[in-house]
Formats: structure tokens, C-alpha cells, sequence
């Protein structure tokens, strides 16, 4: 396909390459839409097979950001940036402060956060040379690791999804499966056990699981069997495609839950969670705790804790619209929060160039 033929078929606004040889700097930044605002999301460092697939995965991972953003309820766009190499060994102060300043050149109307490569100090130091920048470290001002405020919006989610099914938000001995214990399912599985739902875990890090059983008193089963264990809620927080042919078939859950991207492994299967009568709780609903809190940053006075996390509570609204929408239409879950996200970005109004003005 034609280059502007591929971007146009997104409904992409702009792509933007970026390259500087001194510092072999090579990245791709696509904003998807600013119809709502601002484009943001994160700046993924990794190696491509070819530049096609960086082109590609920048291409999905931005629209995918749009939707997110709308979603939400925030006043963002959608964008995503590849830095393409291994960061172990690409990755150079030079380097990071050059695709810095490709940042500050686009005036606002792209921000970015951490992704996959990237981490909290890189951010920090972008943030020396743009203030188009998120996910700084506390001691810059910024909110920090984003993921125990992902976890928060999962719980609001899960509360929602009770309250559909059972017509009551308390998870107290709900049986839950956490699926991938890092630092959101970790966080997600004490405050579960907490809030004394039954909680039972699994992790490919031992460790993690150990430490959990012993603090928390959770079970453990393997991660080949987590997803067939009989519970109210599945909460994948590990890896993408874990609803796939093969096991939605095997669940033994009402519902699922979880903050992982990209559960569904292909266009058919929020159709056979429909056939299956398992409530699927859309992923990039579940899991907008994060952007939610990332977006404080970009409030007026600054990022202030209290009020981003109280903000966190509108990702169980927005999962009971959701719930709703798709009971009153008929339809998957993931179309009515397709149509709730196009619905928004509709009122919008058509492409609107914005930029972000403190
Ligand atoms: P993480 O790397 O801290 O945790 C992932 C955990 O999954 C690790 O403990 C890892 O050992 C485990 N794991 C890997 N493969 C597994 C397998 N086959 N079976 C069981 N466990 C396995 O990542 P995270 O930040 O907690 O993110 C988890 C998911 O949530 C990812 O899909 C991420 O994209 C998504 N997400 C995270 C955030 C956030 O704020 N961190 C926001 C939105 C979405």
C-alpha cells in the first residue's frame, strides 16, 4: 500500500520520522487524532524487524491511544513514538535528549509518557528539554509509576461489574484469579484481599507469588491453569491474547476483569465471549486508571494526588455505561465501548490541529 494511502486508512492526522546520525537516533512519532485534545502516549524503545513493522506497530499502538483517551472521558488525542533499536545498547543521553528536542519542535501536540523500553528516568530527562512530557518522577513533580493508579481503576471496574451482575459492588468473598502479579496485578491482588474478596494468584516469577501468600494469604495455582479455575472474576494482568479460541472455551469465570492490554486475541473473539455468557469487561476501559492519573500531570496547578485518584472512580462509570450499552443494544461489550469512545470523539466535531497550552 501507498504511504499516504496506510496512514489515511488509520484516519491518522501526522507522522512524523525522526532521524539525527551523530547520535544514531532513529524514531517514528504518529498522532493518530487530536480531536479531543492533545495527542498522548508513550515512546516504545525497541529493535523491528524492519521499519515497516516500527511504522506498523506506532500506526495501531496510536489509534489504539485515541480510543483509550476517549474512552475516558479525557481531553486527549491519541499518539504513540518507536525509538527503533535495542535500548541496552542504542540508548544514549545524547540520543534521548535529541528525540527530546524532535518533541519540543512539535509545539504540543504530541505528548509523551513512558512505554515498553522507556522508563521513569527517561522521562525526567526529556522533561530537561520539553515540558511535552508525563509520567515524571515525583521528585520533579510528576505522578510517577502510574501502575498502582491502574490498579485502583480495576478495582472501580470490578466494583461496576458486581453491581451489573450481582447488584452490589462489594467484592467481599467474590473468588477472584489475578493473572500476572507484577506491579499492577501485585497491587490489584493485596487490595482485593483487602477488601476480603477470596483472591487466588498466578505468576511465572515464583517469588512474586511466594511473597503475595505469604503477606496476603492468597492461593496459588499455575499459570498454564489460571485462566480454567473456577471464580466470579478472571483478572488477566499479564500478557495480551489471553482470550483466544483455544481457552475462552475453558473459562470457568462470569466475568473478566483485568487491566493486560489487548486481551482479545482476535476481531472474533468479543463475539465468542458474547456466545460464551461471560461478561468481558473491554481492556482499554479497565485499564484507563493509568492515563487518567498520567493526565493530572497536565493540569493547571499540577499533579495533586488526592484529586487524580478520586478521578479514578470515573473508570467504573465509564465500565458500567459500557455494561449497559452493550446489554440495551445486544452487542459485545467491546463494540459499545468502540461507539461510546466514537461517540465522543463525533461531538468533537472533524480534525482540529490542537496543541497543548498550559
Ligand atoms: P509487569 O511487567 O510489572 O507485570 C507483568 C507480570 O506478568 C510479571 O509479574 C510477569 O512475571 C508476569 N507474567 C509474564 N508472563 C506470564 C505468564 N505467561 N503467566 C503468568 N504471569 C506472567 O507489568 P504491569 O505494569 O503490571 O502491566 C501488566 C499488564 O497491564 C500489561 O499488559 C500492561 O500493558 C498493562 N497495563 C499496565 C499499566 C500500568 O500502569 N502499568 C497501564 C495499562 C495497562
Amino acid at each position: 500500500m501507498e504511504l499516504f494511502e496506510r496512514v489515511a486508512s488509520g484516519g491518522h492526522e501526522q507522522v512524523v520520522l525522526c532521524q539525527h546520525p551523530e547520535t544514531g537516533l532513529r524514531a517514528i512519532i504518529a498522532i493518530h487524532s487530536t480531536q479531543l485534545g492533545p495527542a498522548l502516549g508513550g515512546t516504545r524503545f525497541r529493535s523491528y524487524p524492519t521499519d515497516a513493522d516500527a511504522l506498523e506497530d506506532v500506526l495501531r499502538l496510536s489509534r489504539a491511544m485515541t480510543y483509550k483517551a476517549a474512552v475516558a472521558g479525557l481531553p486527549l488525542g491519541g499518539g504513540k513514538a518507536v525509538i527503533i533499536g535495542d535500548p541496552a545498547t542504542v540508548r544514549t543521553e545524547g540520543l534521548m535528549r535529541t528525540y527530546a528536542r524532535f518533541l519540543e519542535s512539535l509545539g504540543g501536540r504530541y505528548l509523551t509518557a513512558e512505554d515498553v523500553g522507556t522508563t521513569t528516568a527517561d522521562m525526567d530527562l526529556i522533561r530537561d528539554e520539553t515540558s511535552y512530557v508525563t509520567g515524571v518522577s515525583e521528585a520533579r513533580g510528576g505522578s510517577g509509576d502510574p501502575s498502582p493508579a491502574t490498579a485502583v481503576g480495576v478495582v472501580h471496574a470490578m466494583e461496576a461489574v458486581a453491581a451489573h451482575l450481582w447488584h452490589s459492588p462489594s467484592l467481599a468473598g467474590r473468588r477472584v484469579v489475578v493473572h500476572g502479579v507484577g506491579k499492577v496485578g501485585g497491587a490489584l491482588a493485596r487490595r482485593l484481599a483487602d477488601a476480603g474478596a477470596s483472591v487466588t494468584v498466578a505468576d511465572v516469577r515464583a517469588e512474586a507469588v511466594a511473597e503475595l501468600v505469604a503477606s496476603h494469604g492468597v492461593r496459588a495455582v499455575p499459570t498454564e491453569s489460571a485462566h480454567r479455575e473456577p471464580c466470579d472474576v478472571y483478572a488477566p494482568c499479564a500478557l495480551g491474547g489471553v482470550l483466544n479460541p483455544a481457552t475462552i472455551p475453558e473459562l470457568a469465570c462470569i466475568a473478566v476483569v483485568g487491566a493486560a492490554n489487548n486481551q482479545l486475541a482476535d476481531a472474533t473473539c468479543a463475539d465468542r465471549m458474547l456466545a460464551a455468557g461471560i461478561t468481558y469487561a473491554p481492556d482499554y476501559v479497565v485499564n484507563g486508571g493509568g492515563i487518567i492519573n498520567i493526565s493530572e500531570e497536565l493540569a493547571p496547578r499540577g499533579y495533586d494526588r488526592e484529586r487524580a485518584y478520586a478521578r479514578l472512580a470515573e473508570v467504573g462509570a465509564t465500565t458500567r455505561a459500557v455494561l449497559e450499552a452493550a446489554a440495551a443494544g445486544g452487542i459485545t461489550t467491546e463494540a459499545a465501548a468502540d461507539g461510546l469512545a466514537e461517540s465522543r470523539l463525533a461531538a468533537a466535531g472533524g480534525h482540529t490541529i490542537r496543541t497543548f497550552r498550559r
